[in-house]
């Protein structure tokens, strides 16, 4: 025996256990696999004879322990070949592969190439005896390049070269074959490797394998032979249609070479099929394949083989699907009664959904990765390659897809952003101006992409594998796993159907916390209603003069030097503002719609190009040089934590005002409309009561002025966004003020972990590779931080105001944890961008459900 290894003391057998409708079996103890097999045998459909080894055995064999074999052998027919199989917890955590026709050895193949001819008999012992090199003895796959003999003579030469190698001939005892196999497979499981491999994917440090040694069922005889799988479903789409495939051993020894043909499963004009083959095992195929799917509630694949016209069920495992198909399938089992709607709703991992909602690269089309950023944006797209906002619009002029490449993204940008398919950055982060915008428009968004080199005055950028790439060369941004990939690949395209939308009502029923919307702009509103988002939760007044021709009156009412100069652009900007709130009202249809004060971080909306420094120069009339010396007089250290938000309505009362008159008018106008509105005014960057208060007080001054100007009843509803630490602790006075509190968790994990939401990309990926962090905690909500801090508002605000309404509006508040932990704290509603409302509904459904369950 390979390897001698020196026997260990302890069970000889233990928990060998033939599979049978009473013996005791659980998924827990002995894996999916080992357990639907018993769920086979118990409808009674022709499963071969199969052992099944638990956990607990599996884990001693790799141990050490020898497990006595014969008794294994004692259960099956001393002729038969046999496989054997992994069984985990969960079959995504992988395993080692099966090991297919156990057994075979030099007297077995005389008899069989007697049976079913040299050319099949020899195939099987071959594939055998190479399987059992590589897998098992471990020797190098090149060992077998040597052979250059056809039929039998490859197989001497196998056996010869196994024996020169392993320094051992090629065991003929099946029980050493066995005992071989079932350790090799125990320790592959149990190596660092697969370890890592599978808690990657979820499973615990400790998750264990069974293992099911099964009686093969070869197909030997003179009427149709072969094996195939079959499923009830079409795994890409979710439709019913019958697919898989067929191998036939009769068909196949037909063929000259001895090699079997793939043949279609039903009648098909262009060749043989299943159906016509093997018609009787055919019927019984589809009758046991939909009795699996009643009884076992799940759309499953059988594994079989036809042993002269004779149905053999080896396996029954999940079908592999697409999101779009497993949505279409847990649709299909709740309407057909097999599984009720609750359960539809909790098999349908919510980021599963972001995969309908925007096209993504087709699963099998190969990848030619150029580097990789953060994922930002969900969604791939393809295009040609641009480095400034002008060429992605010319480029969207003519037509031609284009991905605008910059180091970051700012305000000048957006017209570029929108024409462009897809946007790469060098620099920032998942709350980067990139990032928000690009999830907000629904644009597949890579940022941070730290192993490209962005040579943008040379207008190329350099692969992380040296490949030049220039201005006009087309890639594809895929912002759903952050790969930048060289030239064009096939993409499956977005779906949001009536199955999609029966599925997301089955969620709302259960859900109990609301969903809102992040939305700046009428398309971002649409989009949002469309998702069936309850209202808007924040709308960045500050994004709505993103567009040119609106940015330059914005950037005049920032510079403007004395009142004079800064009532000229109010005015400008009021009908604006006026006409942008009424549209958002008409749009929403009385949902509510929370709007957020201006929040402009001065260094996203001063001019940094020549260009709209001149256009600038030209709107306000004076030399370009007063426009870069107001600029640099203007500019921060560090913008992030300058003159923005609330200090900038405090040190400028006057843009408040004249935004708080542009809502009042607007809610006016909406209610001549028949549109009753409640708008709800936020303000940005809190950190201390006075400055509620001081901008409360001119808050209620234009209503009032507006109330009496138009002999109109206008009310309204003041919170803050809670996004400084300090907000935080003192949640409780600034609560006193204020309807509602908001929490900017974008702003709150910059300043809690002091770290900039521009910067941190540049080595965020290196501390998450390193675990100084577990997750970036600008994508995933550090619980531990920053959702310590939001505790302590929600208590002190609550405490302080207790009808205060609670809610988060930072990038996280989409993420199924983070509304978890909003709704443990007792929040009303998360608020996100509305690509992403479905997720938000999806997950705050499961929560509830879950609830419920336990
Ligand atoms: C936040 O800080 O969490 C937030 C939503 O606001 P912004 O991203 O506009 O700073
Ligand atoms: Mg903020």
């Amino acid at each position: 025996m390979r390897g001698a290894a020196v026997q260990k003391p302890g069970p000889e057998n233990p928990d060998v256990t033939l599979i049978t409708p009473t013996s005791p079996m659980t998924t827990p103890t002995h894996g999916g696999r080992a357990k639907c097999l018993q769920r086979l045998v118990r409808l009674d459909l022709p499963v071969p004879r199969t052992v099944a080894l638990s956990f607990e055995s599996v884990h001693q064999i790799a141990s050490g322990y020898r497990p006595d074999v014969s008794g294994i052998l004692d259960e099956f027919d001393p002729n038969a070949l046999l496989c054997v199989r992994p069984s985990s917890e969960d079959p995504d955590w992988g395993g080692p592969g099966a090991v297919l026709n156990i057994g075979m050895n030099d007297a077995r193949y005389v008899d069989m190439c007697d049976q079913i001819g040299t050319p099949a008999a020899t195939e099987i012992y071959l594939r055998f005896v190479m399987n059992y090199a590589i897998d098992v003895a471990r020797l190098d796959a090149e060992v077998f390049d040597e052979i250059d003999g056809e039929g039998h003579d490859a197989l001497s030469e196998a056996l010869q070269l196994y024996e020169e190698e392993a320094e051992e001939p090629f065991p003929q005892d099946p029980a050493v074959q066995l005992a071989e196999i079932l350790q090799s497979m125990a320790r592959a499981w149990e190596g660092t490797t697969a370890r890592l491999l599978r808690q990657a994917k979820g499973a615990p440090v400790d998750a264990g394998l069974g293992l099911v040694v099964q009686e093969m069922a070869l197909g030997l005889g003179s009427g149709e032979c072969g094996s195939g799988v079959l499923q009830l479903v079409n795994p890409a789409t979710g439709q019913p249609q019958i697919t898989g495939r067929y191998l036939s051993q009769s068909q196949g020894r037909e063929a000259l070479d001895g090699g079997t043909a793939s043949i279609f499963l039903e009648k098909d004009p262009r060749g043989p099929s299943l159906e016509e083959l093997a018609p009787t095992a055919f019927i019984a195929l589809k009758a046991h394949a939909a009795l699996m799917r009643a009884r076992l509630r799940e759309e499953m694949q059988i594994e079989f083989t036809i042993e002269n016209g004779n149905l053999h069920i080896l396996d029954g495992m999940r079908v592999e699907r697409s999101a779009r198909a497993a949505l279409r399938i847990v649709v299909r089992l709740a309407e057909d009664g097999i599984i009720t709607r609750q359960e539809a709703v909790m098999r349908i991992e919510p980021r599963a959904l972001s995969e309908l909602l925007h096209r993504q690269v087709a699963a099998n089309s190969p990848r030619d990765v150029l580097g990789s950023g953060i994922a930002a944006s969900p969604g791939a797209a393809t295009g040609r390659i641009v480095f400034s906002s002008e060429a992605a619009q010319a480029s969207a002029a003519r037509g031609e897809p284009c991905v605008l490449v910059r180091r970051e993204t700012s305000p000048e940008d957006i017209r570029g952003m929108h024409a462009a398919a897809a946007v790469l950055t060098e620099r920032g982060g998942m709350t980067s101006h990139a990032a928000v915008i690009g999830r907000g428009l629904g644009l597949p968004c890579v940022v941070g992409a730290a192993n490209i080199r962005f040579q943008v005055k040379r207008r190329s950028l350099v692969a992380a594998d040296g490949r030049l790439l220039k201005e006009g060369d087309e890639i594809t941004v895929d912002g759903t796993n952050g790969q930048i990939l060289a030239g064009s690949v096939d993409m499956i395209e977005a779906t949001l159907d009536e199955t999609f939308r029966t599925f997301m009502s089955w969620a709302d029923a259960e859900r109990d916390i609301g969903v809102r919307a992040n939305a700046d702009t009428p398309a971002d509103a649409k989009t949002a209603l469309h998702f069936r988002a309850q209202g808007i939760g924040l709308c960045r007044t500050e994004h709505m003069f993103f567009e040119a021709e609106r940015l330059t009156p914005m950037r005049e009412m920032i510079f403007a030097q004395n009142p004079q100069d800064r009532q000229a652009a109010l005015e400008l900007v009021l009908p604006m503002q006026r006409a942008d709130f009424l549209e958002l009202f008409q749009i929403m249809q009385g949902q509510p719609v929370c709007i957020r004060l201006f929040d402009p971080p001065l260094h996203e909306f001063l001019p940094t190009s020549r260009s709209g420094q001149r256009e600038l120069a030209e709107a306000l009339d004076i030399p370009v040089s007063d426009v870069i010396r107001r600029i640099e007089s203007l500019s921060e250290y560090n913008p992030m934590l300058g003159m923005r938000g609330v200090r900038l309505g405090i040190t400028v009362p006057e843009i408040y005002d004249m935004q708080a008159r542009a809502i009042f008018e607007a809610t006016v106008e909406a209610a001549r409309e028949g549109i009753t509105v409640v708008p709800e005014i936020m303000l940005p960057l809190v950190s201390a009561k006075r400055e509620v208060e001081l901008v409360r007080g001119r808050v209620e001054a234009v209503a009032a002025a507006v109330r009496t100007e138009n002999r109109a009843d206008v009310s309204y509803r003041l919170g803050v966004m809670v996004e400084t630490p300090r907000a935080c602790l003192r949640a409780g006075d600034i609560a006193e003020h204020t309807h509602f509190l908001s929490f900017g968790t974008n702003d709150l994990t910059q300043m809690t972990y002091g770290l900039s939401r521009d910067d941190a990309g540049r080595f965020m990926s290196e501390y998450v590779r390193q675990g100084v962090f577990s997750e970036d905690p600008f994508h995933i909500l550090d619980t531990d931080g920053v959702g310590e801090l939001l505790k302590l508002g929600a208590v002190r605000g609550r405490a302080a105001r207790q009808n205060v309404v609670l809610s988060i509006c930072g990038e996280h508040a989409a993420h199924p944890e983070s509304i978890a932990f909003c709704r443990e704290a007792g929040f009303d509603y998360v608020s996100c961008s509305p690509f992403r409302v479905p997720v938000a509904r999806l997950a705050a459904a499961q929560l509830a459900l879950a609830d419920k369950i336990k």
